[in-house]
């Protein structure tokens, strides 16, 4: 089993796949490890690229913003994505660069022991949770599978082009906010990965 630090550095030395050659910047998830709940996006966009960093940008201010409307905040969680690198032009990730990437995944999903996995947008949803999951009539819907809870929202960027999907986004954390609360997750320390 590897440390946070390690991992992060075989992924920022990472070239498993061709995004390693149009990358600026692989990004490592960041966050809490003692976390019990994981965010995963599908891969980091321009502004990660650039500095490194998961969720940053309008994307990471509303992702933000709906964390600290159900009295959470970025320290509080762990954010990743299924691949570390951004596709260029910000395309969809190719499922054999996200079977490339997804060891990287796994190990940060064994580092925390999440009690609830939250996608963010289809791609993540449908390799985490199903291969034909429906993100716009699903959403918000949880599902307990090997002693984790697992549900998907909306990407930030989706509600950024569409504000209209903002209530339901909003209606999604106020779940999971409920789910915490159901599960006694609330003690964050009580989820030591050791
Ligand atoms: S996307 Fe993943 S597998 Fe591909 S180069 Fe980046 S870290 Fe390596």
């Amino acid at each position: 089993m590897y440390t946070y630090e390690e991992l992060k550095k075989f992924v920022e030395h990472c070239s498993r796949c061709p995004l390693s050659q149009t990358r600026n910047k692989a990004v490592m998830g960041k966050g809490n490890l003692k976390s019990p709940v994981l965010f995963v996006a599908e891969a980091p966009g321009r502004n990660e690229d650039r500095d490194g960093v998961p969720f940053t940008g309008k994307s990471g201010v509303l992702f933000d913003r709906l964390l600290s409307e159900i009295n959470l905040s970025r320290e509080e969680v762990y954010i990743t994505n299924v691949v570390k690198c951004n596709p260029p032009g910000n395309r969809d990730p190719q499922p054999s660069e996200q079977e490339l990437c997804i060891p990287y995944l796994k190990y940060e999903t064994l580092m925390l022991r999440p009690k609830i996995i939250v996608c963010l947008g289809r791609i993540a949803a449908q390799r985490l949770i199903d291969p034909h999951y429906k993100i716009t009539r699903e959403h918000g819907t949880f599902l307990f599978r090997k002693n984790t809870w697992l549900t998907a929202f909306y990407h930030p960027s989706a509600v950024l082009r569409d504000e209209g999907k903002l209530g339901e986004m909003q209606a999604d954390f106020q779940k999971l906010k409920e789910k915490l609360g159901e599960i006694d997750a609330c003690d964050f320390t009580s989820n030591s990965p050791n």
